[in-house]
């Protein structure tokens, strides 16, 4: 590595140490931004020689990145790995997380979907994961045609990478299609209204069970290798494996199934990489059950109309707290309660708190939900029975009741 590398991958990490010393998190957004600011090649040079995987998508990145990284254990072994596990997911992350991990042979990131092309010119992975496509942060995401158009790009000036992507999403499939090697898996999409319009052609798409087509285009959902049977998934052999995962709903079996189909790129096979799956409890947090005052309390994260879907599936039929910010992370604009359909939580005791607790009020009583208003996270423990307690919450507003928990993970 050049000299001017090595100085900004120390100062880098020297960074990021003394932040998390501070107390400031991480660290890892500063650090790499420090490192980024003495040599801007420094993410290329930190990637050189690393075999790499990129995970992106609208949901699930986070959780698919930490699957992959559990998987990527069986070759690389339990320092091998590199990963941004904390969700920095910009390249001030990428280059503080590999800074941070030394020289590995692996790397898993997960990358914001609107700094993917810079991600993989710089990084030059092996594989790329796409998850899906969908609305999200209103008042400053792109819109998710757009979204589609830049992946397409991306991926078409770089014929070597190995596309994993998502055969259930039409945007998806659309940026993926001109890729010289792509391995579709099948990961469901719970969440119709951003491909109803067929982003070659502009016709409508066409649905019937788990198969889309376009009505005036050949754009059509391609077969998948990997997918997603009762508790399991079948390979690209048809062999059919039980997929025992800590972590909750048939979204994370998806989630499963995607990051098997990355690990097989690196030589993993299925039967080496679930007992690895099945060791990942929480995420950042995300999953994580925490015991408090006799209350079991499960925590979901919920960012955008289509994980809130997501979080209704996996959150069983108990006293539910909704949570809901509109802060800088979260996006400003919260008119997406409008896209959330909330009729499946008619049937448990509902609780709403957070910055926007008003909004989320007029959007339940417009949808037909009862709820009862609490100030605090300590309310709502007081308010329900013992037994369990699901959260659902948006981004900070999950980083403000994961604090009241004493930061789990
Ligand atoms: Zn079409």
């Amino acid at each position: 590595m050049p000299l001017r590398a090595k100085v900004a991958t120390s100062v880098s990490k020297t960074a990021a140490a003394l932040s998390r010393a501070a107390g400031r998190g991480d660290g890892s957004v500063i650090g790499g931004w420090l490192g980024l600011k003495i040599d801007p090649d420094l993410l290329a040079h930190l990637a050189a020689g690393r075999a790499i995987a990129l995970v992106s998508g609208t949901n699930g990145k986070t959780t698919t990145t930490r699957l992959v990284a559990a998987a990527l254990e069986v070759v690389g072994g339990q320092h091998g790995v590199a990963t941004n596990s904390f969700g920095a997911n910009m390249p001030t992350g990428h280059t503080s997380a590999l800074a941070k991990a030394g020289s590995t042979p692996f790397a898993v990131l997960e990358v914001d979907e609107h700094y993917l092309a810079r991600v993989i010119d710089e990084t030059n992975p092996r594989v790329v994961a796409l998850l899906n496509l969908s609305r999200d942060q209103l008042d400053r995401a792109k819109e998710v045609a757009m979204m589609a158009q830049m992946w397409r790009t991306a991926l078409a000036g770089h014929p070597d990478v190995i596309v994993v992507a998502n055969a259930d999403d039409p945007m998806v499939v659309w940026a993926a299609q001109g890729s010289g090697h792509i391995t579709w898996f099948s990961a469901g999409q719970r969440w119709l209204d951003d491909s109803f319009v067929c982003p070659e052609s502009g016709h409508p798409i066409e649905r019937s069970g788990g198969d889309w087509w376009c009505s005036g285009c050949p754009l059509r959902r391609p077969r998948p290798q990997w997918y997603v049977e009762d508790d399991g998934v079948v390979d690209p052999r048809g062999d059919w494996h039980l997929v025992k995962l800590q972590l909750p709903g048939t979204v994370n079996l998806g989630n499963a199934a995607t990051a098997l189909a990355v690990a097989a790129e690196f030589g993993v096979r299925p039967i080496e990489a679930l007992p690895r799956l099945s060791t990942v409890a929480s995420v950042a947090g995300r999953y994580a059950q925490v015991e408090r005052d006799g209350r079991n309390v499960r925590l979901l994260l919920a960012k955008n109309p289509a994980s809130w879907l997501e979080a209704f599936d996996m959150a069983e039929q108990a006293p539910t707290l909704l949570s809901v910010n509109a802060r800088d992370p979260d996006g400003l604009d919260t008119s997406w309660l409008y896209d959330v359909d909330f009729a499946p939580l008619r049937d448990r005791p509902v609780l709403i708190t957070g910055d926007r607790a008003y909004d989320l009020a007029v959007r339940l009583e417009v949808n037909g939900v009862r709820f009862e208003h609490v100030k605090s996270f300590d309310e709502a423990l007081r308010t329900v029975p013992p037994g369990r307690l699901e959260v659902i919450a948006n981004y900070t507003a999950f980083q403000d009741i994961r604090a009241e928990l004493d930061r789990v993970n």
